[in-house]
């Protein structure tokens, strides 16, 4: 409803249509085409979903935000006692993908009951304490903000810390009682009858985008080994081992690491530094010594030690190898 006011809206007498903000009346809509019964849940749902809203001009900010963006958007559908452990599940796999990216810090925020608001309380008692449960089960830090849950269900919000300490708020998870029910979604319980399934609205990046940009100020451009875009620079000292790095380049591109050659005309400290300048997370130094010895230099960042090719081959391939 609160997204109403941001939609991109085409109206030319005939036609009424509107960019879609949000991917959840999407999702209810499949499901009700999927005549669900008890067995079928929980039922997961997400997609990398492009969106579109009309935020003012003056709020526009660099990939933070923006007015098309895509989102990690979710949805599972469950009955009420399926709701805590789908939390549980989810943030397990938002601690271990936050841990990816090198957030190791991430506070929960709970949110609870508005004034106004949908449903008894017996409902939002069940609701609040299922999540909350949820929360310290997956081990989170978790403040309260009181009444500020949404007018449908309570929520669990995730908020980053990044190196220059801001906060940024990323994860969402949103419980609903009523959604499904207004699109007229429901599922065959044991006993025949049809019941409305809970929802849970989920986010782990929320905008890729703004992620990204996230990412970029928390890392200051030095991403993780496994999402450099270049992970290993080889540097051959002289042109005489130029084979030689040709060789080994070959053998860490076999590993499907991301590798280049700088043979260059610089010296061999002037492309040590450019390797580092250019946030390339390891470089391996090969000299004439190196290529007698069957060893390379491997250097990361100021250090740097001498080691057997075959143990750099499998130490970069570990270190670069994707986490999740
Ligand atoms: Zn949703």
């Amino acid at each position: 409803v609160s997204f109403a006011e941001h939609m991109f809206r085409v109206d030319d007498g005939e036609l009424q249509a509107a960019m879609k903000p949000v991917s959840c009346p999407g999702h209810l809509q499949l499901a009700r085409r999927m005549a669900l019964s008890h067995r079928d849940l929980p039922l997961r749902m997400s997609e990398l979903g492009l969106v579109h809203r009309n935020e003012a001009k003056g709020s526009m900010h660099g990939l933070f935000r923006l007015r098309q963006f895509t989102q990690d958007d979710g949805h599972v559908l469950c009955s009420s006692d399926q709701v805590e452990g789908e939390v549980a599940r989810f943030c397990a796999s938002l601690s271990r993908l936050y841990g990816a990216f090198g957030f190791d810090r991430v506070r929960a925020a709970f949110s609870s009951r508005p004034e106004k608001r949908l449903g008894d309380d017996r409902l939002w008692d069940k609701a609040e304490q299922a999540l909350m449960e949820a929360a310290k089960g997956a081990g989170l830090e978790c403040s309260l903000s009181p009444g500020e849950g949404a007018f449908y269900g309570p929520k669990l919000e995730f908020i980053l810390d990044d190196r220059a300490g801001r906060s940024w708020q990323c994860g969402t998870i949103q419980l609903d009682f009523f959604l499904p029910e207004r699109f007229g979604v429901t599922y065959a319980d044991r006993d025949g009858s049809r019941r409305a399934p809970v929802m849970l609205h989920r986010a782990i990046l929320g905008s890729l985008e703004r992620f990204i940009g996230i990412l970029l100020e928390h890392s200051r451009g030095r991403l993780p080994p496994w999402l450099a875009p270049e992970q290993v620079s080889v540097l051959p000292v002289g042109p005489e081992q130029s084979a030689d790095a040709e060789r080994i380049l070959e053998v860490l591109r076999q590993e499907g690491l991301r590798v280049d050659v700088h043979p260059g005309d610089q010296t061999l400290s002037a492309r040590v530094r450019q390797a580092h300048q250019s946030s390339v997370p390891f470089a391996l130094v090969v000299g004439e010594r190196e290529v007698q010895e069957g060893s390379v230099v491997l250097r990361e960042g100021k250090r740097q030690r001498s080691i057997r090719l075959e143990h750099a081959v499998e130490e970069l391939r570990q270190r670069c190898a994707e986490p999740l």
